[in-house]
Formats: C-alpha cells, sequence, structure tokens
C-alpha cells in the first residue's frame, strides 16, 4: 500500500444508513475505513474513491430511472470533506467523462468521490468494459472494502485486473479483517467456542458444517435452535421450525458427536403466546413447548450454561441473536450472551462478533470495545469462515 504520487482508486464500503433528511445516522463504515484514505493521501497520492449505496437498480422511480436522490453519494461529500479535513470533489458518474475530467486534474494529497457504483448495469454483473472505465482513472488500486469483497463486482473484484501486482493491494481495514478471522480459523487457542443463532438453519448450514470440524464447543440458539428440538423428537408449539432441514439437523447432531464436538442446545426458553412485545410469557423446555406457545429467547437454564461454556473458552465466535432481540421481552438472552463473551474476553480470550444483528445487540450494549474484534461485513465474515476463497480477495492476490 506505500504507492507514492500515484492517483489511487480506492473501493470503500461507504454504505451507510442515512434517514429522510439524507444524514448518515450510522458513520460506523466511513470510520473504518478512514485510516486506509489518511495513509495513501500522506504517502502523497491523490485518492479516488468509488463505493456502493442501497440498492438503486432494485428500487426505481416508477418511470423505470433512476431515483438519484435516494441513492446518491453525494450526501456523503459534506462529512467527508469534514473528516478528511480538506475538500472533497464528487463525479456525477463512476468512470464517465465527468469521472475522467476530475481524475485527469487531480493533484496529490487531493480526494474525489465517484457517483455510486451501483447506479450501472455492470458492477453487479462484474462487467469488464465497466471496471476498465474505472480502472483508467487511476495508477493503482486499493480494495477495502471487506463488506463486499464476497461479491464478484466489477468494482470490487474485476477492476483488480488491470493493475499488476505491485500496483494493488488490500487497504487496512481488510488486512485488520482477514488478520481477525484467521484467528479463529488457524491454530486458535482452546477452546474454541462458535456461538450461532438467528432465524433459520438454512442460512447457515455451511457454517454449521464447517465449523464442526474445528470448534471444541458449538452453542446453537435463537429461532434456527427449533429445528433441532423438532428434529429430536421434541415437540415445540408455535416456534419456527424448518421442516425440510429436519434430516439435516439430525446429521450435524450426529457429526458433532463423532467429532469429539460438544454441542449446545437452549434446555429451556422464554415462550410467549403471540409473537409480540406484549404477548403473555413464561418458560418451558424448549423440547416440551406446548400448543399455542413459541419460543422467542433462550430460558434461564440456557443462560447460564452457555454463559459457563464461554467464560471457559480461550477463543469466541459469535454470530445471530439468542432470541428476538428487538423486542426487550426476548432481549435477556442475547444481552447475557454478549455480557458473558465481553467477561470472557477480559480474562484473556480472543472473541470475534460477526453478522448483523449480534453486532447491533453488542453495539446497543455499549459492549462493543469490550469485545477483541467486531467485524464490519457480516456476510463477507461468514463467506470467510466458511472457508471460501472471497473473491475480492483473490483478486488481489492473484
Ligand atoms: P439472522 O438474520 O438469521 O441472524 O436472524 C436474526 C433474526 O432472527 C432477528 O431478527 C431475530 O429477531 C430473529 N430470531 C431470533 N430468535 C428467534 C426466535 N426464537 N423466533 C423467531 N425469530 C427469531
Amino acid at each position: 500500500m506505500n504507492f507514492q504520487n500515484k492517483k489511487v482508486l480506492i473501493r470503500v464500503d461507504f454504505n451507510v444508513p442515512l434517514n429522510g433528511n439524507y444524514e448518515i445516522t450510522d458513520d460506523t463504515r466511513i470510520q473504518a475505513a478512514l485510516p486506509t484514505i489518511t495513509k495513501v493521501l500522506e504517502n502523497g497520492n491523490a485518492v479516488i474513491l468509488m463505493s456502493h449505496l442501497g440498492r438503486p437498480l432494485k428500487k426505481l422511480n416508477d418511470d423505470g430511472s433512476i431515483n438519484v436522490e435516494k441513492f446518491t453519494l453525494r450526501h456523503l461529500v459534506s462529512y467527508l470533506s469534514e473528516v478528511l479535513g480538506r475538500e472533497v470533489k464528487f463525479a456525477e458518474d463512476c468512470g464517465g467523462e465527468q469521472s475522467q475530467a476530475l481524475a485527469a486534474e487531480l493533484q496529490a494529497g487531493e480526494v474525489l468521490l465517484l457517483e455510486n457504483t451501483r447506479f450501472n448495469k455492470g458492477e453487479k454483473k462484474g462487467d469488464e468494459a465497466f471496471a476498465k472505465s474505472m480502472a483508467d482513472l487511476a495508477d493503482a488500486y486499493i480494495n477495502d472494502a471487506f463488506g463486499t469483497a464476497h461479491r464478484a463486482h466489477a468494482s470490487t473484484t474485476t477492476v483488480a485486473q488491470f493493475f499488476d501486482a505491485d500496483h494493488k493491494s488490500f487497504g487496512l481495514l481488510m488486512d485488520k479483517e482477514l488478520a481477525n478471522g484467521n484467528k479463529v480459523l488457524n491454530n486458535p487457542a482452546r477452546p474454541l467456542t462458535a456461538i450461532i443463532g438467528g432465524a433459520k438453519v438454512s442460512d447457515k448450514i455451511l457454517l454449521l458444517e464447517r465449523l464442526i470440524d474445528f470448534v471444541d464447543n458449538l452453542i446453537v440458539g435463537g429461532g434456527m435452535a427449533y429445528t433441532f428440538m423438532k428434529a429430536q423428537g421434541g415437540t415445540i408449539g408455535g416456534s419456527l421450525c424448518e421442516e425440510d432441514k429436519l434430516d439435516l439437523a439430525n446429521r450435524l447432531i450426529a457429526k458433532a458427536k463423532n467429532k469429539g464436538v460438544n454441542l449446545y442446545l437452549p434446555t429451556d426458553s422464554v415462550v410467549a403466546d403471540n409473537f409480540a412485545a406484549d404477548a403473555n410469557t413464561n418458560i418451558q423446555p424448549s423440547n416440551a413447548i406446548a400448543d399455542g406457545w413459541m419460543g422467542l429467547d433462550i430460558g434461564t437454564e440456557a443462560v447460564a450454561s452457555f454463559s459457563e461454556v464461554i467464560k471457559n473458552s480461550k477463543t469466541i465466535l459469535w454470530n445471530g441473536p439468542m432470541g428476538v432481540f428487538e423486542m426487550d421481552a426476548f432481549a435477556n438472552g442475547t444481552k447475557s450472551i454478549a455480557t458473558a463473551v465481553a467477561d470472557a474476553t477480559a480474562k484473556g480470550a480472543f472473541s470475534l462478533v460477526g453478522g448483523g444483528d449480534s453486532v447491533a445487540a453488542v453495539k446497543s450494549m455499549d459492549l462493543a470495545d469490550q469485545v477483541s474484534y467486531v467485524s464490519t461485513g457480516g456476510g463477507a465474515m461468514l463467506e470467510f469462515l466458511e472457508g471460501k476463497t472471497l473473491p475480492g480477495v483473490a483478486a488481489i492476490i492473484e
């Protein structure tokens, strides 16, 4: 990344949430990209930034045109100018005439932001001509967009082929994400415990399969736990269940047993008579939930046994909430697990939290700085941990 006197094209992940006035409501992703941008500027280069924002081609205007007002990256210009301490120029296209003109004039220390990469149909298709139009703007390319590294898009992957090995690099965020992911994958301190939650088994089958190959303890909570309960002959009332995944759940249980992995399912659940914040609730065994009730959080016994396992772990990976944590009545399990992970970290464990909802839980409890690393890329981190080669990574190192 030590380029000098170059025009450097940096793919960042500026896909930040905006409110109705197009103000940034959470700048985590921008903050995470600043170290790379600052370093490249300090090395005497000019910086050309590109990113996607939302899904503009999925949410077109009624007449089929792009809703530029909603999805333009221009919304970020004043904020970026402020945090970078310099004027940020803006091109109303990405690789088009205006980008070319502005990039041609760009001097060392200056920053140009291109319009939303996803305004172009070629972006998601990984289109070569579109990628080349971006590559032609610059002398070097840096990919620092970990959040989209699992997508083979033009700006994350195809563009890299137009730069030789000496003129392309990861950014500092990408490097940090991969290094932290590798702490779980390569020679982790043991016991290694994975905590997996969330709504569906089907979303996380590959991850579960792969984790059983190398973890010591696998804790499964959240809605997905009830598919396992039913597969084992339990009754689960109206709890979430994927009927077509019952065999798979049994296979995963058998695989864990074969490999000597301790699989922990919630023995009890907070059950509700309705999927609502003000439902009647009580605690029932997770494998004997009465008709008319559904499990929406792990119960007190499960919290205690999961916390004990977490407390004794040296490496912890957490993805997915333990219950419907968006409603206070069903947030205790997720909060207790967050606290247990923070406690284990204070005792010296390495903890990685990856995946949107568990990240949100840790942040809402102000525990983000009490775990070792919070990933900025949910989907990308999952695919990395599943053992897949991320296209955005491969394009730099190949
Ligand atoms: P995921 O995106 O797969 O990580 O799932 C996150 C979602 O799972 C959150 O919105 C939770 O509310 C939901 N969830 C967690 N536990 C349950 C449960 N027991 N029943 C229904 N939904 C759940």
